[in-house]
């Protein structure tokens, strides 16, 4: 029989939780622990290859895991300024001018996040007020419904159609009402893979205007675009940009998850309500890491290279998987490849991916936990993100299933 060697404290905690039981109501009843730590720890517990959660298995540029210890060494280790540094922003202002072609004040239109998780909430907080509707895409990335409902806003769910994910804008203006306050979109897209088009921004910025709706852009993949394909952002939109806020990843284009730092742009007028969050939030962002980041970051050949780098792997993964019975969706950006297993099996995709992990070691993410209509059309994505060994390995993997 358990005897408890601290009785009064159990006491205590007995009738704490009498209390919170009449108390405490989830502000979120309907989230568990997210799909990525689920995927990643079930691969961790049966040595699977984890192609689940997206982040690289290679190294980082040894110049900046040195340059962040210097300015370590340097004394930077207290508080960075609340927006951000100085020059970190300087950078970040020229590199958007320079790539589309739109200024941004580095004093009152740039601010620095503790990733882009941090400034998708934050930006969310800011603006949305309890019962302003957001339209969000269905699937999507897993941070946008939460956020809106925890600030009491109302996420209005635009199924993408299948097989190719497209947007129908007519859709999307029947779901607008007088309580729609803004669009989020994402492109590249995870975790489909899919870019928007021209037309696609066109629509967007029609769809703004006529109902004068706030746009936040999650484009933390916008150097991951292949086949010579172009990202178009939000800031290179002249109509758009005043109305939109632009959000940004260091984790993604230096291959730096863990670091968690981004940066969030938006006009004068909206930057303002923004940090009135963000000091509240985080205050500032880790400070050694953007001053490093600051140096990285100017020299171009850091970054604009990387479609070519990543389209590689991709090519690699899609080259080995051929040869199997899975078939392979467009992937036009991110690192993210999506796989239809409907000539192997019927099972359902959570089902699958459980199945691929404790029976044959590889991990991968069911798409339809990120659908609100709960679609289940066979496709789990893999992230290919991964050193060249570990894409042949997994695909050898794949080709026997
Ligand atoms: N948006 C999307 C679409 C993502 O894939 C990610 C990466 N998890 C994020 C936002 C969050 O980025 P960060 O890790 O910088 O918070
Ligand atoms: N963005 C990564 C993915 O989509 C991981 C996000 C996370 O772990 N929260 O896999």
């Amino acid at each position: 029989m358990l005897v408890s060697k601290s009785p009064s404290l159990l006491k205590n905690y007995n009738s704490l939780s009498s209390i919170l039981k009449k108390s405490l109501k989830s502000k979120l009843p309907n989230n568990g622990t997210n799909i990525f730590s689920s995927m990643s720890k079930l691969a961790m517990e049966n040595k699977a290859i984890n192609l689940s959660q997206g982040y690289p298995d290679f190294e980082v540029d040894p110049i900046l895991i040195n340059s962040v210890a210097k300015y370590m060494k340097l004394g930077f280790n207290q508080y960075a300024p609340m927006p951000g540094v100085l020059r970190l922003r300087e950078v970040i202002s020229k590199k958007i001018s320079k790539n589309y072609n739109q200024h941004y004040n580095e004093h009152d239109e740039i601010t620095v996040t503790a990733g882009a998780t941090q400034a998708i909430f934050t930006t969310i907080s800011a603006l949305i007020h309890p019962n302003d509707e957001v339209i969000i895409f269905s699937p999507s990335f897993d941070c946008y419904q939460p956020a809106v409902e925890l600030n009491g806003g109302i996420p209005v769910f635009v199924e993408m159609e299948s097989p190719d994910f497209n947007v129908n804008w007519n859709t999307v203006e029947e779901n607008i009402s007088s309580k729609t306050r803004m669009i989020i979109i994402n492109s590249p897209q995870n975790p489909l893979g899919t870019i928007m088009s021209k037309k696609d921004m066109t629509n967007l910025e029609r769809i703004a205007e006529k109902y004068d709706l706030i746009i936040l852009s999650d484009e933390v993949y916008e150097h991951l675009v292949y086949d010579n394909k172009k990202h178009l952002s939000i800031c290179s939109f002249p109509k758009l940009f005043n109305r939109s806020i632009a959000i940004f990843s260091f984790g993604k284009t230096f291959h730096v998850t863990g670091w968690k730092l981004g940066y969030v742009v938006a006009p004068k007028q909206l930057m303002s309500e923004i940090r009135k969050v963000h000091q509240f939030n985080v205050f500032s962002a880790n400070h050694p890491l953007q001053l490093a980041v600051a140096d990285y970051l100017e020299n171009e050949e850091h970054f604009l290279r990387l479609n070519h780098f990543y389209e590689q792997k991709r090519d690699l993964f899609l080259e080995i998987i051929s040869a199997s019975r899975f078939q392979a969706k467009a992937c036009s950006g991110t690192y993210f490849q999506l796989l239809n297993f409907s000539l192997i099996s019927e099972i359902a995709d959570t089902e699958m991916a459980r199945d691929l992990t404790i029976n044959n070691g590889i991990a991968s993410i069911p798409i339809s936990v990120f659908s609100h209509f709960k679609n289940d059309e066979q496709n789990l994505r893999f992230c290919f993100a991964k050193k060249e060994e570990t894409l042949k390995r997994a695909g050898d993997i794949l080709v026997k299933i």
